[in-house]
């Protein structure tokens, strides 16, 4: 270990944290202090360990951002400390970004430094909106530009009548607040009214728009569209050859905000698939599920876990604690004897397949009454050995109908989790939820909608926010919500998370 730190000038792309370079990545999760800014997404510092120092050094509202050379004294005092300081910067740290003064300011102290960089708007902007920057026929360059190279020096610092005659691709950035002057000036350099303008506004988020016009109308057509900073300027007759599709802001989920309430080692699978549909997502866990047991009962049952002929998962969740403590007493799959498997539904039976285990019964319906109906009618389970593994919420019915004289089998319980209700009174998605609101809230079971409910007062929704439609998973979470009294306005038609987005997709579009 050296005793001086290092600063690394990391550029965090254009805003979609998937377009973070993997380097920048390593760096952050590894960094003990990053310094960043008001175009740096911040939910890319998600990736720092919990202990870093987070110092954000961007404007505010109604504040100006922190001085260029306190900045600079930020990263040095830190990098003498012996400190790994990342300094993330929105796109790419050396295109107008000033990263040049900050490495210059580090060569003085003699702080050693490493620069990564990024994807820059421009590249971002146009891909997102199916602009080619180049093109055999109509650009042959791309000029990069910007329309005032200090936020607070409203003043044009080139002279754009220079690029009117340009047979390339011009990239504007910072240039909405000057726009008037740039369009002007490109006239009167030669620039014919009818040439293609694209004006991007927030780039790679679930918040793009975007406006495209000519040279002649984009002022009016920009104040009428309501777009402000960031946004980028593209100007050029690769504007006309934009791609068909929309890709980006044509996906099915675009421009809507959805909650995912499922605890947070869960909500990862339902929020991708609904992010790759162009949701915004906010997890909102108001449950959180950890394993618990009690350990006479689980030594007894994995003592003599051979005698089962039947196991039976009611959650993929009892299936990964399960088989979590199962390797702790065994070490060879075989231990678990011959037994046949039941699950209640598709989620449990991946889970379970993940062991390479094939899953004997899934009931056509997902849900634990279906799944005793079929074990009693197709099977028949009298004096049959049962084990059901579950977590803390009993599940009853189950264990009662196939003790019923309908079923007679012997059935031993197996609790391997515990649900609880998760406070999320400080958690800072909450927070943009109360001000923003939501399109929708997706409820996954129905101890997310009981924790909804106790919660509510705390998450009232500020004026203005969106007030979202509640979707259910299934037949139990519905029936829940009524109890709760809070209205269902979709459920998903079979319980899994796939089919779920399908509706939520259909709903939220009608
Ligand atoms: N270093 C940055 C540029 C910083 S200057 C980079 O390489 O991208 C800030 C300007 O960049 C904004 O005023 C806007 O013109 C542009 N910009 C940055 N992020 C953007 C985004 N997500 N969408 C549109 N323009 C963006």
């Amino acid at each position: 270990m050296s005793e001086t730190g290092k600063v690394y000038l990391i550029g965090a792309g254009p805003g979609d944290p998937g377009l973070v370079t993997v380097r920048a990545r390593q760096l952050i999760e590894r960094a003990d202090v990053i310094v960043y800014d008001y175009l740096a997404n911040p939910q890319i510092l998600d990736w720092a360990r919990d202990e870093a120092e987070r110092i954000y050094v961007g404007k505010t509202a109604g504040r100006h951002s922190i001085p260029q050379d306190e900045i600079e004294e930020i990263l040095v005092a830190r990098a003498k400390k012996g400190l790994q300081v990342v300094r993330l910067k929105g796109g790419d740290p050396f295109v107008f970004g000033r990263g040049g003064e900050e490495i210059q300011e580090l060569e003085i102290d003699k702080i050693p430094y490493e620069i990564v960089p990024g994807v820059t708007a421009a590249l971002a902007t146009a891909a997102y909106a199916g602009i080619p920057l180049s093109h055999r026929n109509f650009s042959s360059a791309i000029t990069f530009l910007t329309g005032h190279e200090n936020p607070e020096k409203h003043t044009l610092s080139i002279d754009f009548r220079d690029y009117g005659t340009t047979k390339g691709t011009l990239c504007i950035y910072m240039g909405i607040g000057q726009l008037p002057r740039i369009v002007n000036e490109l006239k009167a350099g030669g620039m014919s009214g009818e040439m293609p303008v694209a004006i991007i506004e927030w780039a790679t988020l679930n918040r793009q728009r975007s406006v495209f016009s000519t040279l002649d109308s984009i002022v009016a057509d920009l104040e009428a569209s309501g777009l402000g900073a960031p946004a980028m300027v593209v100007i050029g007759e690769v504007v006309a050859q934009r791609a068909k599709t929309e890709w980006f802001e044509g996906r099915p989920l675009f421009g809507k905000r959805i909650v995912v309430t499922r605890a947070r080692e869960q909500a990862g699978q339902l929020s991708a698939l609904l992010t790759s549909q162009g949701a915004e997502v906010i997890e909102l866990p108001f449950i959180s599920v950890e394993q618990h047991f009690d350990p006479k009962r689980l030594g007894e049952v994995l003592a003599g876990i051979a005698v089962y002929e039947w196991i039976i998962f009611t959650s993929a969740n009892g299936v990964k604690h399960f088989f979590d403590l199962f390797y702790k007493a065994y070490d060879d799959i075989r231990c678990l004897g011959p037994m046949r498997i039941a699950a209640v539904g598709a989620a449990t039976a991946q889970e379970i397949e993940k062991h390479k285990l094939k899953v004997d019964l899934i009931p056509k319906k997902a849900n634990a009454d279906a799944l005793a109906q079929e074990l009693i009618e197709n099977e028949g389970v009298e004096s049959v050995q049962i084990l059901v593994v579950t977590g803390n919420q009993n599940r009853e019915s189950l264990v009662q109908r196939l003790e019923s004289d309908e079923g007679r089998a012997i059935v031993d319980t197996l609790s391997v989790y515990r649900t609880s209700k998760s406070d999320l009174r400080k958690n800072p998605a909450a927070e943009r939820f109360r001000q923003e609101g939501a399109d929708a809230v997706l409820f996954t079971s129905s101890s997310t909608v009981k924790s909804f409910v106790d919660q509510h007062a705390d998450l009232k929704l500020e004026n203005g926010a969106r007030k979202p439609a509640f979707g259910s998973i299934g037949p139990l979470t519905t029936k829940t919500l009524k109890e709760l009294k809070l209205p269902v306005a979709f459920e998903a038609t079979q319980a899994s998370l796939e089919h779920f987005v399908v509706e939520t997709m259909s709903f939220l579009r009608a």
